[in-house]
């Protein structure tokens, strides 16, 4: 089976097709604009424009939310300090938390994915965690080296992707979405 997969984004496409190895995924770059005030509004408006353009796609929207932080970076956890690295960037993060003690940095990764085919299907996946006191770890992508998921010592970044994939919250949305489209396949 091959899907259209609307991103720009490499290290989405590289763990979405481990994830769900058995379609053929085709990523396109739609340049969408992601002005929604939340996951799901961006992810529908993706998977729509990909729809519109080439039949039913794929979409998803992802981000971290640090509840010490009012859900920040939130929807805006891409575009946050545009321009700058992720080194950078998740400095910057250490830094704005840097008084705030172990048990208030709480926080999660969302990722809300959409399969559009004439009216949207949103399947969410989450993962908790909280905020480490410094990066660490050089695999993953974006915040990766910042998030330590509940019941584990490691960070993202100092995990093997294998690993990640088995309980990250694009794994969850993905293997929600993949099984309704297997339900659709056998139906
Ligand atoms: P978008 O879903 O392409 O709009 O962007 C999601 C942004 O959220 C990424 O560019 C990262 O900054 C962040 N993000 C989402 N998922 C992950 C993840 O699995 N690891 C690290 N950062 C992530």
């Amino acid at each position: 089976m091959k899907l259209i997969l609307s991103t720009s984004n490499p290290n989405k496409i590289k763990e979405i097709s481990s994830i769900i190895n058995d379609i053929e995924w085709i990523p396109k770059d739609l340049k969408v604009e992601e002005d929604g005030k939340t996951f799901e509004e961006n992810a529908v408006k993706k998977a729509k424009t990909a729809y519109e353009l080439y039949g039913p796609a794929v979409a998803d929207d992802s981000g971290l939310e640090i509840y010490a932080l009012d859900n920040f970076p939130g929807v805006h956890s891409a575009r946050f300090m545009e321009g700058a690295d992720y080194f950078t960037k998740n400095s910057k993060i250490l830094e704005m938390m840097k008084d705030i003690p172990i048990e208030k940095r709480g926080s999660r990764f969302v990722c809300v994915a959409v399969y559009y085919d004439g009216t949207p299907h949103i399947f969410k996946g989450v993962v908790e965690g909280s905020i480490a006191f410094s990066i660490r770890g050089n695999g993953g992508f974006g915040y990766d080296p910042i998030f330590i998921p509940e019941g584990f010592d490691k960070t993202f970044g100092e995990m093997p992707s294998s690993q990640k994939d088995m309980i990250s919250h694009r794994s969850k949305a993905f293997r929600k979405l993949y099984e309704f489209l297997r339900g659709i396949k056998y139906e």
